[in-house]
This record gives structure tokens, C-alpha cells and sequence, in this order.
């Protein structure tokens, strides 16, 4: 809860990971003995300011994901719900959100347009209670706002035989993180309309992360706050020794 407003995460954890070219899905692969899905989900499910949690995943994994919760977080008082995910990232998302919506439907003391939900990739194990708690104060702030950091390279756009079109202002570039979080209403609204433009046959494959959603769905604007260097996500192989050197 945040100045009368309740608080929704959702977790990520229906992806294929086939980047990682591993047998087990990504989410599922084991980090200092803990399944890489767990860290965040703890995290949202031990923040004081979190009122519930909603686990986007795959169906046959909702028995041992249950299991694994109840094992890493036997007093937590914050209720969490399961809902199998979709196709695309983005189909997973409308997933949780609409289980959000169900919810509130339900909840006499919830409201649609009284709610703020924060959308994390479970591939980022190294989310902070800062993290959140910045991210919540900034989506009750600006009904849209991102983590993300300054890029530290240079960025180059190449065409299509790999020669260079453009080198943008680095000073203007930030790369995205998760959480991503929004006023409910708004960024529901949006992935409806996001839905019903695939349904009528659109070209949906350019959109990445919600924040697009937003801005291509919604008139409101984005702000992007400070994440951590440390936030990564853990996409290829290499990537879990270095998640495994941070958690330590
Ligand atoms: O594949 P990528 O690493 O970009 O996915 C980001 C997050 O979204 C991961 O945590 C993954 O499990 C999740 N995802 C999902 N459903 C999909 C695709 C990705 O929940 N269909």
C-alpha cells in the first residue's frame, strides 16, 4: 500500500530462455542453490508496501513453484496467485494483468483506478528493496516510470549489411530494466489496446517492453528513474556467473 493506492507486483517466469541453451527454462535454473525465479519473488513478497504478488509462469511448474515459495518464505502474510503465461513477453503480461483485474473485481476494498502494478522479469534476480520502494513512489508520482541505467558504451546503429547508419548522443541513452510500473488503468487500457491491434492483424513483434506499450497505446508519458548496474538480466550462459559473483 502506498498513499492509499495498493500495490501489485507481477514476476516473469514463463519465457523459454532459449538464449541460454539450456535443457531446464531459464527462470528455473538453479543460482547458489535457489531457482533464479525466487529472488525477485521473494523480494516482492517480503516488501512491506507490496499487496500481493501475481507469478506468471508455466502450468505444469505450478505445483513446485508453490512448493518453492512456501520453502523460501514460510511467514510471509502477502497473498500470491499463479497464472499460466502466453506466447510473447507480452502475452504473459496481459496474463498477469488481467489476473490483477480479476482480483480487484473481487476485492471490495480494491479499486482499478486505486492500483499500481510493477511488471518484473524474473530473469533479474538482483532487484533491491530501494528498487521497489523507488519504483513505487515514482508510478504514484508519474502513473509510468522505468528503471534503467546510462549506458556506458557507444551505441551504433548499423543497416542491414552491418555498416554504420548513426552514432546517437550517448549522453541521451539509457538502457531499460525491470521493474516497469504503472498506474493499473493506464497500462491496462493500453495492453487491451495492444491485444485487439494483434487480433486485427497488426505487426506486434517491435514491442519489448511494457514502456512501449504505454507510449505507443497511451498518451502518457514515461519516466525513466535510476535502477543499479547490478540489475541484470540474466540471458546467456556467461551472464549466471556473473549473477552468481553478485549475489554472494
Ligand atoms: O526472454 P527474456 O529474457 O527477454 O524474457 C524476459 C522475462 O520475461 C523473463 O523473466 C521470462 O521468463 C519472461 N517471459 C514470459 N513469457 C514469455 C516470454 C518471456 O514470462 N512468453
Amino acid at each position: 500500500m502506498y498513499n492509499s493506492k495498493k500495490v501489485y507486483a507481477i514476476v516473469l517466469a514463463a519465457g523459454k530462455g532459449s538464449r541460454m541453451h539450456s535443457e531446464t527454462r531459464k527462470q528455473f535454473m538453479k543460482l547458489r542453490g535457489l531457482p533464479l525465479y525466487l529472488y525477485s519473488t521473494r523480494k516482492f513478497l517480503q516488501h512491506p508496501m507490496v499487496d500481493a504478488v501475481v507469478i506468471v509462469t508455466v502450468k505444469e511448474s505450478f505445483a513446485t513453484v508453490k512448493e518453492a515459495i512456501v520453502a523460501a518464505c514460510p511467514n510471509t502474510k502477502t497473498p500470491y496467485d499463479l497464472t499460466e503465461g502466453g506466447k510473447e513477453r507480452y502475452d504473459s503480461v496481459y496474463q498477469g494483468l488481467s489476473a490483477i483485474h480479476r482480483h480487484i473485481m473481487k476485492d471490495p476494498d480494491a479499486a482499478e483506478d486505486e492500483s499500481i502494478v510493477l511488471i518484473h522479469d524474473s530473469a533479474r534476480p538482483m532487484i533491491t528493496d530501494k528498487i521497489i520502494t523507488d519504483s513505487i513512489t515514482a508510478a504514484y508520482a508519474y502513473r509510468a516510470a522505468v528503471v534503467g541505467m546510462p549506458v556506458k558504451d557507444t551505441i551504433k546503429l548499423l543497416d542491414r549489411e552491418h555498416f554504420v547508419m548513426d552514432t546517437p548522443d550517448r549522453k541521451q541513452l539509457w538502457l531499460m530494466q525491470t521493474p516497469q510500473s504503472f498506474d493499473f488503468t493506464l497500462v491496462y487500457h493500453a495492453y487491451q489496446k495492444l491485444m485487439k491491434a494483434k487480433a486485427e492483424g497488426n505487426d506486434t513483434s517491435v514491442i519489448t517492453d511494457d514502456a512501449m506499450v504505454v507510449e505507443t497505446f497511451s498518451n502518457a508519458r514515461v519516466k525513466i528513474i535510476e535502477g543499479s548496474y547490478q540489475n541484470i538480466k540474466v540471458t546467456t550462459p556467461e551472464d549466471i556467473a556473473i549473477a552468481e559473483l553478485y549475489l554472494n
